[in-house]
């Protein structure tokens, strides 16, 4: 048995310490503080819009108030369902002050999944773009949401009726159904006229008092809420700001391409941004040429992304158009970064772009290559401060040699409390030492930099967004024409991964993937949707009639290997 003894941190540049002081508040306190160091500086950028960190806090403020006033009490949930723009940020930071739990709600979600993770979280309220209103009224009377604040894009950006901005498609600005201020509904810009902001002080214990729920599969089955509180959110964000030690604070601006609905956008763009008093330019939406431009006119200097996103940029037909020289720094993560890709953007920005790896459950980030110092191509790079990581063998209780693959297991002050309400998956993944197991295979070299070759985990992840096969084949299975179904991700140029459905059908069916492709679309948000239909007329089974997807996953990459 090897023991490692963390070898990484001999590599690590004079800047950075194996150990850090955290702070130990609240995370919506650095609104606060960068609204008094940094007021007049710019907070956000939206399609033209610019509000100020004083703006900021002020709206966050009287939004926060609002919330009290319509009961919300110490670590009560509540969603927020909308894309990158002020109020994404103003709600999130409003929550916290209130003294509330984020659940942050993919938009794209239909129904189903949101009365899903409605009931679920438990949340009380909801506050949702406008476009989304009818699906929050549909799913209310069967979960325990009270109240739907609803903001729409014009909120911020009224633009002449004809002058529809190019990131905007014009369905967004038709509103399904006007929703009227009511008991039960409250619309954005009437908060923020009549709330005084005067918000009742909550107490906060960053390390015990929950600051999101935030939902994802884990290595099984249905999403599950994984609680992260302030200090878990907190120490990521100070990591961050460690690991790009030479980067003022309040001078840069970052690009915020990646959800804020998901923690990876959420720690690395909008509390990393928040924390320093930086700039975030916010992107509602990923189009190519819009982010193109964005960079070549707004002149941002740090970019998280994956590496679909990065990718799209540079096969953009009209990429030499375009500036892209301000770009500093990027962390890609998600999935893994080609070689090329990363030479290729470095050529093209003159910046950093360095691979990194985490998962939701560790708020997210506990690997990096190092933007200014060694890194290895083809590496996720080494734990961060704090982060002890470690391989062990498959289905053995022992850590694993120097380049033999196994399961990454981390361990650090970002990682997570647990899934919310479920201590029998809680207790699958972590220890009581606080060790968590991560689904992912790979293996350390003696330096201690750390390589991904493989999941455990059956989840897919397609153009960033991760998919879990059981919510999918559920959906299938609903369908009286299907006798069984299979969810795997095949490998794919462009979203890196894509969902593709071995079906079995019943006797006598003649259903086609049109028709299953209707169905699917009616049930699930459209990035989980199969891509690709095969029928088959049966699947690969264990003894105890267990359908095999790994023999299907094996036989995909044969497929493609062409053996
Ligand atoms: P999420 O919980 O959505 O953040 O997804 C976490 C998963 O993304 C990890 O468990 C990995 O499977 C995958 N992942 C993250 N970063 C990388 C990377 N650099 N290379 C390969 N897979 C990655």
């Amino acid at each position: 048995m090897t023991t490692f003894n963390r070898p990484w941190h001999e590599h690590y540049p004079p800047e950075i310490p194996a150990t850090m002081n955290y702070d130990e508040k609240p995370l919506h306190e650095y609104l606060e503080e960068s609204a008094s160091v940094y007021g007049e500086k710019k907070a956000l950028y939206f399609l033209g819009k610019e509000l100020t960190y004083k703006e900021l806090f002020h709206q966050s403020k009287a939004l926060a108030r609002y919330l009290q006033d319509l009961g919300l009490e110490k670590g009560d949930r509540i969603s927020i369902m909308l894309p990158n723009c002020p109020q994404s940020v103003i709600a999130y930071y409003a929550i916290l002050m209130a003294g509330g739990i984020v659940v942050q709600t993919n938009p794209l979600y239909m129904e189903r999944e949101l009365e899903y993770q409605m009931k679920d979280s438990g949340a009380k309220m909801i506050i949702c773009l406008d476009l989304l209103y009818p699906k929050a009224v549909n799913v209310k009377p069967e979960t325990s949401l009270e109240h739907i604040i609803v903001t729409g894009i014009k909120d911020y950006l009224p633009f002449p009726k004809n002058k529809i901005y190019p990131f905007i498609q014009k369905r967004q600005y038709q509103v399904l159904v006007k929703p009227e201020q009511s008991y039960d509904t409250h619309l954005w810009t009437h908060i923020l006229e009549t709330s005084d902001g005067e918000v009742t002080p909550v107490e906060v214990d960053p390390k015990e008092d929950l600051a999101l729920l935030q939902y994802t599969g884990g290595t099984t089955g249905f999403p599950k809420g994984v609680m992260l509180t302030h200090h878990n959110l907190v120490v990521n964000t100070q990591m961050s700001r460690k690991w790009l030690y030479n980067l003022e604070g309040g001078s840069e601006s970052v690009l915020g391409v990646l959800p804020f609905f998901h923690v990876y956008g959420m720690t690395s763009v909008m509390n990393f941004s928040v924390m320093t008093g930086n700039k975030m330019i916010l992107m509602p939406k990923f189009e190519p040429e819009d982010v193109l431009k964005v960079i070549d006119k707004q002149k941002p200097t740090l970019f998280p992304g994956a590496p679909t996103i990065y990718i799209a940029l540079l096969n953009h037909p009209q990429l030499k158009k375009y500036d892209l020289s301000s770009i500093k720094a990027c962390i890609c993560g998600s999935a893994p970064l080609p070689h090329e890709v990363q030479e290729q953007f470095e050529r093209i920005t003159g910046g950093k772009l360095v691979e990194g790896y985490g998962l939701t459950e560790t708020s997210p980030i506990t690997h990096a290559n190092f933007v200014w110092g060694n890194r290895v191509s083809g590496s996720v790079g080494v734990p961060w401060p704090d982060t002890d990581a470690k391989i062990y063998k498959m289905d053995v209780d022992e850590e694993a040699e120097f380049g033999e693959v196994g399961e990454i297991i981390v361990k650090g002050p970002q990682v997570m409390r647990g899934y919310w309400q479920k201590p029998e998956e809680t207790a699958q993944v972590l220890s009581e030492d606080g060790w968590f197991k991560t689904g992912d295979l790979g293996y350390m070299d003696e330096k201690g930099y750390f390589y991904i070759v493989d999941r455990k985990k059956d989840m897919i992840i397609a153009g960033g967004f991760n998919i879990y096969p059981r919510e999918v084949e559920e959906v299938l299975y609903e369908h009286s024409e299907i006798q069984e179904a299979v969810i795997v991700g095949v490998p794919d140029a462009y979203r890196g991964e894509t969902v593709k459905a071995f079906v079995v059908k019943k006797a006598g069916s003649d259903i086609t993937e049109d028709e299953l492709d209707a169905f699917c679309r009616k049930h699930l948000a459209s990035y989980k949707v199969p891509r690709i239909y095969e029928f088959r007329d049966e699947l690969p089974k264990t003894a105890v009639g267990k359908i095999l997807r790994r023999t299907l996953v094996e036989e995909e990459k044969r497929k493609l290997e062409g053996t």
